[in-house]
């Protein structure tokens, strides 16, 4: 992992990458399951969350289904406004950042090639590759706009464990090729005790526990992050 050089002046802290400030995200209820729940149309998904992904780092962020880890996501992505609260790109708003168009062909050959796959699959239709080309694809895409970071939302677990295993290679091996910065989304922990530093476990739209992986795993406090761990250990598994 590399070291950030410089922050904020006077805080003596590396800058963030990427940062959530205090971020709030709530959607409307249907009024149909608001009347049958008796409770209000708006539901904050994402609750007051502060987040920061540094340079070089991979973060993981895991909590059960429904906590609030795809939206906050979106949110850190630009995709979806905050209701309140901030997101930073190393320090400025993210609605200041800008994209580049880039010439395509010889760059998509150059990128496919990159995540192993043949420069004539450009000439297939989707539904010619498999689940685990696909993923491939999939990193190419995010690798085309040469990132620094890359957010990966659930990247194997609608994959086979076997390929999974080849689709994580192949994402750690381009991470430490280009040093990249990860944002990555999981339920499983043997995914997450693979690949990430750092563990931010999210519980009911907050961020209830953190630090470093081996950490906040082997010595899990929360008792959100207790139930994964014992998920976990219902079924455990390795990657290579
Ligand atoms: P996770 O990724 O942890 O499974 P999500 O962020 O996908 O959680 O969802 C959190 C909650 O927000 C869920 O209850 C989901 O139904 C709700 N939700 C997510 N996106 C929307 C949306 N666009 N409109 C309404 N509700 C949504």
């Amino acid at each position: 992992m590399k070291t950030p050089e410089s922050g904020p002046v006077g805080t003596g802290r590396p800058e963030a990458l990427l940062s959530a400030r205090d971020v709030t995200r709530g959607y409307e209820r249907g009024r149909a399951a608001s009347v049958r729940l008796r409770r209000p149309d708006r539901v904050e998904v994402v609750r007051g969350v502060a987040l920061e992904v540094h340079d070089g780092e991979t973060l993981a962020l895991v909590g059960p289904s429904g906590s609030g880890k795809s939206t906050l996501a979106r949110l850190m992505l630009g995709l979806e406004e905050p209701d309140s609260g901030r997101v930073t790109w190393r320090g400025r708003n993210l609605a200041e950042r800008i994209a580049s168009e880039r010439a395509a062909d010889s760059r998509i050959r150059d990128l496919l090639s990159l995540v192993g796959l043949p420069p004539d699959s450009t000439r297939r239709y989707p539904h010619e590759f498999s689940g685990g080309q696909r993923q491939r694809i999939a990193i190419a895409r995010a690798l085309a706009v040469e990132p620094v970071l890359i957010v990966a939302d659930e990247p194997v677990s609608a994959l086979d464990v076997s390929i999974q295993a080849q689709v994580l290679n192949l994402l750690m091996e381009l991470r430490d090729r280009f040093d990249l910065s990860l944002l990555l989304i999981a339920h499983d922990l043997s995914v997450v005790r693979h690949l990430s530093d750092r563990v931010a476990v999210m519980h009911e739209g907050r961020i209830v526990e953190r630090g470093p992986s081996s950490k906040v795993l082997n010595e899990p406090r929360h008792p959100a992050t207790r139930e994964l761990v014992a998920c976990e250990s219902q079924s455990p598994r390795r990657f290579p």
